[in-house]
């Protein structure tokens, strides 16, 4: 007899991330959706001063809305140089008051900040947090990290964000050449819903 599947709500409209997580996912007994097919859920305001208080604010909230198994995630770039800038506030970096930032004026503004920067001193990571917010039970999280370089100019025509000017130094190449079958094997993301698969384990069964 088929195994009956549990429901999986991931708390994103991203259909990218969702396809990512059924992908990893295929091989346990869950049905992931988006929580867009359930209904017009309010957008969360993401406001935490850290990746996994933002990640935990969506999940719960959306947890709460569904009353199922839910998933949120966070994540940005990390530069050495800049203390950890953007972080958290990596999509809207070069966004003036109010305004949303497109990824062209997140690259520039990346550049300009590090412009008399060695390459030496060019260090940065992307991380991920994913929190999994369980029905009247607690809430976890896992958490990827993947490291490169900044580069001097964009480079490469593929994924989005700060792709361009990520540099991962074995290949040689930016995640925007790289391309989503390596990128995905190697990314922050990638190793932070591997962490994700091992927390689910334990939830299989409806
Ligand atoms: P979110 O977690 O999808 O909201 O991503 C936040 C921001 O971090 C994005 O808008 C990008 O600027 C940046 N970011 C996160 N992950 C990546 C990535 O894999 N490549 C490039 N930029 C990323």
């Amino acid at each position: 007899m088929a195994q009956r599947k549990r429901l999986l709500v991931v708390a994103s409209r991203n259909h990218k991330k969702i396809e990512e997580i059924q992908a990893i996912l295929q091989d346990l007994p869950f049905q992931v959706i988006s929580i867009g097919e359930l209904g017009d859920f309010p957008e969360v305001v993401e406001d935490g001063e850290t990746f996994t208080d933002n990640a935990r604010k969506k999940a719960v909230q959306a947890m709460t809305w569904v009353k199922e198994l839910v998933v949120a995630d966070d994540s940005g770039l990390e530069v050495d140089a800049l203390d950890g800038a953007p972080g958290v506030h990596s999509a809207r970096f070069a966004a003036e008051e109010g305004k949303r930032s497109t990824d062209e004026a997140n690259n520039a503004k990346l550049l300009r900040l590090l412009a008399d920067v060695p390459p030496e001193k060019r260090g940065a990571q992307f991380r991920c947090v994913i929190a999994l917010a369980v029905p009247e039970g607690p809430v976890h999280f896992a958490e990827g990290i993947c490291r490169g370089t900044i580069g001097f100019e964009p480079r490469g025509s593929q994924g989005f964000g700060y792709d361009p000017l990520f540099i991962v130094p074995e290949l040689g190449k930016t995640f925007a050449e790289l391309g989503p079958e390596l990128k995905n094997g190697i990314s922050h993301r990638a190793r932070a819903l591997a962490g994700l698969k091992q927390l689910l384990e334990q939830y299989q069964n409806p």
